[in-house]
């Protein structure tokens, strides 16, 4: 627990052996974590991946839990996950975004879980950026008894080149939290930033708006690290994170105003991040038009192209009621810009 009752999840991305497991533990405890995470399970996008330990590391957990003190988490992805996190006490587990994106997957989930005791569940955001997906399997968890949940953001995938690896849809927790009144909701940085420089900024800007606490990877060594290592923080990295944090939230008197300002900002801020990699995309494909045209013997001037182009844009700007001027010189920049590239 942080200032301001923050919650912090810290650990490797991965179980990768017990000396890892103990040994990033101990170093997160003496920092004040009180929730130890390790993937034992990993969904991996290759299969030639690390994909985790599985059950082998449980007893590992376990020697934390016993030998430290502090609760313990993994993430499930299937009813024997559950089944074998339950059988050996763990105090958390979490859905991943692969899982949450997958209601039959997450009904079989809850239901092993329903009538399990003193374990927290926690659910990220699905890897597609879908508020009724990541709320319904809050609502199948719910169905099936469980109370102690928690919501984790990680930001969605998107094919857009942008700051972070992922798009991070600040506005779909936000409306999350809207739709769950009392809900705790918690951000994971390292996975929206997917590299440990930005995973501070993002913290940052979670504890801005308002959520309840972060998750966060930290590994011993993160350039050896199995899994995920461009976005794991060594210990003394976090240390550093963690005393630079400002919690805004608690104390001020208009944390409300303050959350929807930084919420809209947010929202600007993604939106020109996903602007500059459209016209980065867009100099680009220009850019080989322009030696296709070379290659063909073709002018690079075409005047019909360009009033093809400029009527389509207007009538699109006209039907989502922008200013006609706004558009027109926005595009006369881009095809001065484009000739000047080709
Ligand atoms: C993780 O927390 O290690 C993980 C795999 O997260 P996500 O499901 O958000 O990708
Ligand atoms: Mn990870």
């Amino acid at each position: 627990m942080m200032e301001g009752g923050i919650e912090i999840i810290a650990g490797p991305c991965s179980a990768e052996s017990r000396e890892e497991v103990l040994s990033s533990a101990a170093a997160l405890k003496a920092l004040g974590v009180e929730t130890f995470r390790a993937g034992l399970w990993k969904p991996r996008t290759s299969p030639s991946s690390f994909e985790g330990v599985g059950a082998e590391g449980l007893p590992w957990l376990m020697e934390v839990r016993d030998t430290l003190g502090m609760r313990v988490a993994t993430e499930v992805a299937s009813p024997d996950h559950v089944k074998a996190c339950l059988a050996a006490g763990l105090d958390l587990v979490w859905l991943g975004a692969r899982t949450t994106a997958n209601p039959f997957l997450v009904q079989e989930i809850a239901d092993s879980l329903a009538g399990s005791e003193g374990v927290t569940v926690m659910v990220k955001n699905p890897v597609n950026p879908e508020l009724e997906l990541w709320a319904g399997a809050i609502e199948r968890l719910r169905g099936a008894g469980l109370t102690d949940i928690v919501a984790a953001h990680r930001g969605s995938s998107s094919l857009e080149k942008l700051r972070y690896t992922t798009k991070p849809f600040w506005q779909i927790p936000v409306q999350l939290r809207g739709r769950f009144p009392g809900l705790r909701m918690l951000c994971d940085p390292s996975h929206i930033a997917g590299d440990a420089t930005l995973v501070p900024e993002v913290a940052q800007k979670a504890l801005d708006l308002g959520f309840d606490g972060l998750m966060v990877e930290v590994h011993p060594d993160p350039e050896k690290a199995l899994s995920d290592s461009s976005q794991q923080l060594s210990p003394r990295d976090f240390e550093a994170m963690a005393a630079s944090l400002k919690v805004r939230k608690a104390g001020s008197t208009d944390a409300a105003f303050n959350e929807r300002l930084c919420a809209l900002r947010a929202h600007i801020d993604e939106i020109d991040d996903s602007l500059v990699s459209l016209l980065a995309d867009r100099m680009a494909a220009s850019r080989e038009i322009g030696e296709l045209k070379k290659s063909g013997g073709v002018a690079i001037v075409q005047s019909s192209r360009w009033e093809e182009v400029l009527s389509s844009a207007l009538a699109l700007g006209r039907s989502r009621g922008l200013p006609e001027d706004l558009v027109r010189d926005l595009f006369t920049l881009l095809h001065e810009a484009s000739i000047s590239v080709q």
